[in-house]
C-alpha cells in the first residue's frame, strides 16, 4: 500500500518509527523472551515500562511532586462523571465553560451529582469563539472550575489558561495534552484519553493534585477512586498493560523530538500554514474566531457543499484520509495531532488547491 496521511480526530495517526519498534518488540519484549501482553502487570518486566511510563511524562510535562499521574480506563467520558464523584467533596456546585460539543458532554454528566453553573457559554456564536473573561460568572462555593482546552470537534482551543479566580482548575485536554507548554500547578486537575496525542485508545491520563484526593463520595466504585487508584499506582485492578506500553513509547519518541516545546514549535508552523491556505481560497473557509483557532482539529467548510462528496473522494484517491467533518459540524477537519508529519500538511495543501483550481 503507498502512502498515506491520516487525519483522523481520534483515534489517530501514529509516528511510524513507534509502530516499528512496537512490531519489533512484539514477540520478544526486551530478551524477557514474551510479549508485553503476556506479562504479568505485578512482574519485573512490565514495571520498568510502567515506572517509566509516569517518569517520562512528569519529565515532559515538567509535573510537581504534589500532583499524582494516574493510567485509568474508561476514557475521557468517564471522567465527566467521575470528577464531581471525587471532587465535590461534600459541595453542591462546580462552574464549568460550555465552548463546545466536548464541554456540553461534561456539562451534561455533571448535572447527575451537582448543580451544574455555566460559567459562560459560546453556543451563540454556534462555538466559535470563547466567551470574554470578564463575562464568567464563577461562584466561589463551587469545588472546582472546569473548561476543554481543546474543543476537538468545533476546533476551538485556549491560548492561555484561564483565570480560575481560586477555584480548582479542571481541565480536559484529551486532544490538546503535550502538544503545547502547559504549567501543571495552575491546575487542580488535568485529564485525557490517551487516542488523541498520546497513544492508542484504552488509557485515560488523570493528573491530579495531592490535596482534592481523598475524598470520594461513598458510592464511587474503588477502581474510579482517584486515592484508591493513586495508593496502588493505577494497579488497583489489572491496567490496559499493552496500551500502557503503546503510551510509553509514544512519550520515548516525543522525547526523541526534543518534547514538548519543540512538538510546540511544529505544531505552531504546521497550523499556521494550513490556516493560511484556507484563509487565501475562496473556495475553503474557517468559521473559528482567530484568536481562537486550534493548533490540533483544523474545521473548514466548502463554498459550494455539493463538492463535498468529490472532495472527499478525491483526496482519498490522493492518500489523504478521514478528512470528513463531524456530522454535527459538517464540512470537513483536518486533525493535525503531533504525530502528522509537516509533509502530510503540505501534502494536503497542494492537494486543496488543486481541487480549487479545478473545481
Ligand atoms: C475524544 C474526546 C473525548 C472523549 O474521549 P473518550 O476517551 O472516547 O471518552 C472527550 N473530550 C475531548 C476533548 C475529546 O476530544
Amino acid at each position: 500500500m503507498s502512502k498515506v496521511y491520516n487525519f483522523s480526530a481520534g483515534p489517530s495517526v501514529f509516528p511510524k518509527s513507534v509502530l516499528e519498534k512496537a512490531q519489533q518488540e512484539l514477540l520478544d519484549w526486551q530478551d524477557s523472551g514474551m510479549s508485553v501482553m503476556e506479562m504479568s502487570h505485578r512482574g519485573k518486566h512490565f514495571s520498568i515500562i510502567a515506572d517509566a511510563l509516569e517518569s517520562d511524562l512528569r519529565s515532559l510535562m515538567a509535573i510537581p511532586n504534589n500532583y499524582k499521574v494516574l493510567f485509568l480506563q474508561g476514557g475521557a467520558s468517564a471522567q465527566f462523571s467521575l470528577i464531581p464523584q471525587n471532587l465535590l467533596n461534600g459541595k453542591t456546585k462546580a462552574c464549568y465553560l460550555n465552548t463546545g460539543a466536548w464541554s456540553e458532554k461534561a456539562i451534561s454528566d455533571a448535572k447527575t451529582y451537582c448543580d451544574v453553573v455555566v460559567s459562560a457559554s459560546s453556543e451563540d456564536t454556534n462555538f466559535t469563539s470563547i466567551p470574554d473573561a470578564s463575562t464568567w460568572l464563577l461562584d466561589e462555593r463551587a469545588a472546582y472550575f472546569h473548561y476543554t482546552s481543546n474543543e476537538t470537534i468545533h476546533g476551538v482551543e485556549f491560548s492561555e489558561i484561564p483565570d480560575a479566580k481560586g477555584l480548582s482548575l479542571v481541565s480536559d485536554m484529551s486532544s490538546n495534552i503535550l502538544s503545547r507548554k502547559i504549567d501543571v500547578s495552575q491546575y487542580g486537575l488535568i485529564y485525557a484519553g490517551t487516542q488523541k496525542n498520546m497513544g492508542p485508545a484504552g488509557v485515560t491520563l488523570v493528573i491530579v493534585r495531592d490535596d482534592l484526593i481523598g475524598y470520594a463520595s461513598q458510592t464511587t466504585p474503588a477502581v474510579f477512586d482517584y486515592a484508591e487508584q493513586a495508593k496502588s499506582q493505577s494497579m488497583l485492578n489489572t491496567p490496559a498493560t499493552y496500551n500502557w506500553y503503546l503510551v510509553g513509547l509514544i512519550l520515548k519518541w516525543l522525547k526523541a523530538q526534543g518534547g514538548v516545546e519543540a512538538i510546540e514549535q511544529l505544531n505552531i508552523a504546521k497550523a499556521a500554514r494550513l490556516y493560511k491556505a484556507i484563509d487565501q481560497s475562496t473556495l475553503y473557509s474557517n468559521p473559528v474566531v482567530v484568536s481562537c483557532r486550534s493548533r490540533m482539529n483544523v474545521p473548514f467548510i466548502l463554498a459550494d457543499e455539493s463538492l463535498d462528496k468529490q472532495f472527499l473522494a478525491s483526496a482519498e484517491a490522493n492518500g489523504l484520509y478521514e478528512l470528513k467533518g463531524h456530522r454535527t459540524v459538517g464540512g470537513m477537519r483536518a486533525s493535525i495531532y503531533n504525530a502528522m508529519p509537516e509533509a502530510g500538511v503540505l501534502t494536503l495543501i497542494d492537494f486543496m488547491a488543486e481541487f480549487e483550481r479545478t473545481h
